[in-house]
């Protein structure tokens, strides 16, 4: 069946502009809307730079453009409109979001298909930061865990009893540094809020001196090449990610939770102040704005 005949038959709306409705609704950030639409843009992006490369494989080794290429690059060009009309669309939905509004949109480096990202991920409210940071794999370490009836599982914090069964571990073992899959084992992390994490980090380091939380992550690099000066360069370097990264996360949480207007259990201090130098993140948008180059 054509898609047009699927629109009709289960009369589904057709013109494109996708309305928020703003419910604070809410036990978790996840906006339905929003994730359809980011896996819809990268699903497209992602088949046009697969066939764009496959054309330049096709272009380098001929010298003559030929018809068939040319039919090619009609289409992806059509596919990147398409992928322009997604993020708009991105764009007009996110505008209602508060969170957005008041802001991820001042950040620099997360622009509307982070943001989307980030506000489409399932994230409890109400939770305590370090089950956020155990959701976007960024914790120091982890627990490696069998219980008696065979459960593998890898945990963000220590535990007694496992949480598939309740049967008593019997096994434990705690493993320093960032969480790594482990063959056998479930894992705490949500994949897509870990990819989040690291797309974003890609971002902080672009920015250079630019944005906020690229002067953070160039700072925790001069801090930590100085503090481990026997460590791997690329070791280092992915440490400074991590911290901009986690310090973004404490700011986002923060954000979200005073915007909705939801409180969090745990006091202030013992969830921001762990972070060196923590400002709010209220100051961080203002710093934003004012920065100029
Ligand atoms: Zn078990």
């Amino acid at each position: 069946m054509k898609l047009g005949e699927l629109v009709k038959k289960y009369n589904l709306e057709t013109t494109g502009q996708t309305q928020l409705e703003l419910k604070v609704v809410k036990e978790t950030l996840f906006d339905e809307k929003l994730r359809i639409l980011v896996d819809t843009y990268e699903t497209f992006q992602k088949e046009r730079v697969r066939a764009g490369n496959r054309i330049l494989m096709i272009a380098k080794g001929r010298d003559n453009a030929d018809e068939i290429r040319g039919e090619f690059l009609t289409l992806l060009c059509e596919m990147e409109d398409i992928e322009r009309k997604i993020a708009k669309d991105i764009e007009a939905h996110l505008k209602n979001n508060p969170v957005y509004a008041d802001f991820l949109k001042h950040i620099k480096g997360v622009g509307p298909l982070l943001s989307a990202r980030l506000m489409a991920l399932p994230l409890r409210l109400g939770e305590h930061l370090s089950s956020w940071n155990a959701y976007f794999g960024l914790t120091p370490y982890y627990w490696k865990a069998v219980c008696e009836n065979g459960h593998k599982i890898l945990y963000s914090k220590e535990v007694g009893t496992c949480r598939v069964c309740g049967g008593a571990i019997v096994k434990l073992e705690k493993v320093e540094g960032a969480p790594r899959r482990v063959a056998g084992y479930q894992t705490f992390w949500n994949p897509y809020a870990r990819k989040t994490a690291f797309l974003m980090g890609k971002q902080f380091i672009k920015l250079g001196t630019r944005g906020y939380y690229g002067r953070v992550y160039r700072n925790a690099k001069q801090r930590y090449s100085a503090k481990y000066p026997n460590e791997k360069p690329f070791l280092i370097d992915a440490r400074a990610v991590r911290s901009a990264v986690k310090l973004f996360i404490a700011h986002f949480h923060q954000a979200v939770h005073d915007i909705y207007g939801i409180p969090v259990s745990k006091p202030y201090a013992f969830e921001y102040l762990a972070h060196e130098d923590f400002i709010s993140w209220r100051e961080v948008v203002r710093i934003e704005k004012a920065y100029m180059e």
